[in-house]
């Protein structure tokens, strides 16, 4: 099998894009990495995904795949947008990024809260120094309050385009088949399998 090292270390997000990618990873073996992490200094999503898989293709010497996301609230120009795991403070809290969010929206009406979570998903092949950037975008709106208990991060206050319910609650495997990571990574993974061979 032809190894793709997953530039992070969080097992859940490895697991998550098994699920995600199923069968179009066949042919490829895609592993966790145990290396160090750069510091994010980019200013987009496509160039923090892009610092995370360029160090885990230096540090393995194999094929790597990374991705950066956040959720973004129109009103407030983007943001939390690329801060969102650190929003309120590097204790890097989920349940306190939601809530300060939450609160910072306090007085914006329905009509005035859209927003979206993007995903910047990269490839980096040692080989050839190729690198490749796909950046998609959920779009939706943030609720007045948390619903649902599926999902992570800011799920229970997003509520996708075209649903009258929260991202957390959504069935799992409905979310894996629509949201910003799933359409990032197909089409990262659609790059990887026209550049390398699958074995
Ligand atoms: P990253 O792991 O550095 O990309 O940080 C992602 C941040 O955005 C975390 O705070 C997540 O909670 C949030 N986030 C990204 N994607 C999602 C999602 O699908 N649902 C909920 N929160 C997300």
């Amino acid at each position: 099998m032809t190894k793709v090292v997953l530039a992070t270390h969080n097992a859940h997000k490895v697991e998550e894009l098994r699920r995600i990618l199923g069968p179009r990873l066949e042919g490829f073996e895609l592993v966790g990495y145990d290396g160090p992490d750069p510091a994010e200094t980019g200013t987009s999503f496509a160039e923090n995904a892009l610092i995370k898989a360029r160090a885990a293709a230096r540090h393995t010497g194999l094929p790597a795949l990374a991705d950066d996301s956040g959720i973004g609230a129109d009103v407030m120009g983007g943001a939390p947008g690329i801060f969102s795991a650190r929003w309120s403070g590097p204790r890097k809290d989920a349940g306190e990024n939601l809530r300060l969010l939450l609160w910072q929206l306090t007085d914006v009406p329905a009509e005035h809260r859209a927003g979206g979570f993007t995903c910047a998903a990269a490839l980096v092949l040692p080989a050839t120094g190729e690198e490749h950037v796909e950046t998609a975008v959920w779009s939706g709106r943030i609720l007045q309050e948390p619903r649902g208990a599926a999902g992570f991060g800011y799920d229970p206050i997003f509520q996708p385009d075209g649903y009258d319910v929260s991202a957390a609650e959504l069935p799992p495997v409905e979310k894996d088949r629509v949201s910003h990571r799933a359409m990032a990574f197909e089409r990262i993974v659609a790059v990887l399998a026209e550049k390398l061979p699958r074995a």
